[in-house]
């Protein structure tokens, strides 16, 4: 019978990205570690590996398995391993010239890299379907109940255990802390759960949320929620995601999908692994002993103990006493502790950490940076501070180029567009008529459709994504347009549609013609 490539993997006790190596020796085509496989691959998997295995005990006991370091040696070439076997000078000579790959384990042919870190993944999706009911069920019972009877602080994230290893997640769900932080040029989230409720499928926000996810270029895995409820249809969920052109994996595609309750807490293990198994492909790494680097995810001023502000560790390790610089600001980390409320002295790769020290609230989405003592974290500001100057006085005098306004010469150029709309007809209509509007040189890309009038979050995946937000028969308020100015974001309403194609087709010829 056939069996997915990831069960096998774990039955097998070999990891995935070495499971595909192999099958992709094989020649044997697959959509993702999801995938089922027949069961004579199987055998024929279970031969390669036995035959590595014997391979590497011939190999000289202090070197590594010979197939881990000679990459002539493929997987799918067993005979050519059984050769070199017998010949453990070869071997050896083999591997000494290849020493940092002598210390690898024999399934991680890349000892050099970095270690691993844990994925950080944030949750998105339509209002009421259930966000914060999932992140509440896996804190409950993913995290390890806090010692000393503390109430445990909202800091913006927590760190959950699963039998895969550490998950963080961010506990502001929703996509505006996610395009807030991305705003600033951050990135925290690696992976993004779109929640979407089995009883009412697809809604705007889902679709915003799918938006931003692919505008920042995070795997999405879909959770359809509520299955517990009579009218659930998650199947209609999975229908309509198919409509956006995210097939799931049962239909062919590549898109993981998995149906879950919140309330009663089925298929929550499941998402769990399959949140593991991206990250594992995704191949999330590290380096605890390299420069210290984060993002603030939230900070807030306690009355009693000041600017507490929640760092999301990126690179490096983090320590009370280091000097921390965000923005032209600096403070020098008085006490930490971690996402449970217990005091740390000190954080890696993947962690989220409440620091005290700030003099004032960084912003969520502010890169940190650690200097060495006060000296040097006034250094560096004030190298900001004259930066930011020049770059500002850069601004202003420096006219626009050529290859500015027109994208480099000869490649295919993309229009991003954000259209809002009063109706799902109107908005069909545009659609229809633009879809015939893209030519080989100009692709026209709709980030995002939906009804209403623009939001806040839409400005902000303008501004990452560098759209024109395109309205018709809706206004943006006066907030929005006001973030919108700020950003340098254009938002254009037009009460007929063919004025609004009109405007895409300058846009397009914007982008094409050279304009002197
Ligand atoms: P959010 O706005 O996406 O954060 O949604 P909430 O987590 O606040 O959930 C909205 C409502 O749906 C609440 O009344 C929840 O109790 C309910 N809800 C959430 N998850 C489930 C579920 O799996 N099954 C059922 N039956 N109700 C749920």
């Amino acid at each position: 019978s056939k069996v997915r490539i990831y069960t096998l993997a774990r039955d097998l006790g070999v990891d995935n990205n070495k499971m595909l190596e192999i099958l992709d020796g094989l020649g044997v085509s697959y959509k993702s570690v999801s995938s089922t496989i027949e069961e004579d691959t199987v055998e024929l998997i279970k031969q390669i590996l036995e035959e590595e295995a014997a391979a590497g005990t011939a190999a000289p006991a202090d070197s590594a398995p010979v197939q881990a370091s000679a990459p002539q040696a493929a997987p799918t070439q067993p005979e050519t391993q059984a050769a070199s076997a017998p010949q453990p000078q070869a071997a050896a000579t083999a591997t000494a010239e290849r020493e940092p790959v002598a210390a690898s384990a024999p399934a991680a042919p890349s000892a050099p890299e970095l270690p691993h870190r844990a994925p950080v993944v944030t949750i998105m999706g339509h209002v009421d379907h259930g966000k914060t009911s999932l992140l509440d069920y896996i804190r409950k019972t993913k995290v390890a109940a806090k010692e000393a009877g503390g109430i445990t602080q909202h800091v913006g994230a927590f760190e959950a255990r699963t039998s895969k290893g550490k998950v963080v997640f961010i506990d502001t769900p929703g996509h505006e802390a996610f395009t807030t932080i991305r705003a600033r040029g951050a990135n925290v989230a690696d992976i993004a759960i779109i929640v979407i409720a089995a009883d009412d499928s697809l809604m705007p926000q889902t679709r915003e949320a799918i938006a931003h996810a692919q505008a920042a270029k995070v795997p999405m895995i879909v959770a359809i929620n509520k299955i517990d409820l009579p009218q659930a249809d998650p199947e209609r969920v999975k229908t309509d995601l198919t409509q956006l052109n995210l097939v799931p994996e049962e239909y062919g595609g590549d898109l993981i999908v998995v149906p879950v309750s919140a309330r009663t807490g089925e298929g929550v293990e499941d998402l769990l692994e399959y949140i593991s198994l991206t990250a594992e492909l995704e191949d999330l790494r590290a380096d605890p002993k390299g420069e210290f680097s984060g993002v603030i995810i939230e900070s807030r001023v306690d009355r009693q103990a000041g600017v507490l502000a929640t760092v999301m560790v990126q690179e490096g390790t983090l320590r009370v006493g280091d000097f921390l610089v965000v923005g032209e600001n600096y403070g020098k980390i008085k006490a930490m502790t971690d996402s449970n409320g217990g005091r740390i002295k000190e954080a890696g790769p993947s962690t989220p950490v409440q620091v005290l020290g700030f003099s004032e609230a960084p912003a969520s989405g502010e890169k940190v940076f650690s200097a060495k003592n006060e000296h040097a974290a006034r250094e560096l500001i004030a190298q900001r501070v004259s930066d930011r100057r020049d770059a500002e006085a850069a601004r202003t005098q420096r006219r626009r180029t050529l290859e500015e306004m027109m994208g480099p010469i000869g490649e295919t150029r993309t229009v991003n567009l954000i259209l809002r709309a009063d109706t799902q007809g109107s908005l069909e209509a545009i659609q229809g008529i633009l879809a015939k509007k893209e030519t080989e040189d100009v692709k026209l890309n709709v980030l995002l459709s939906g009804i209403g009038s623009p939001t806040e979050g839409d400005v902000l995946l303008a501004s990452t994504a560098d759209a024109t937000i395109l309205c018709f028969s809706v206004t943006a308020s006066g907030g929005v347009k006001k973030v919108a100015d700020t950003k340098g974001i254009e938002i254009k309403t037009f009460r007929i549609i063919y004025e609004l194609i009109d405007e895409v087709d300058r846009l397009i010829k914007g982008n094409l013609e050279p304009v002197f």
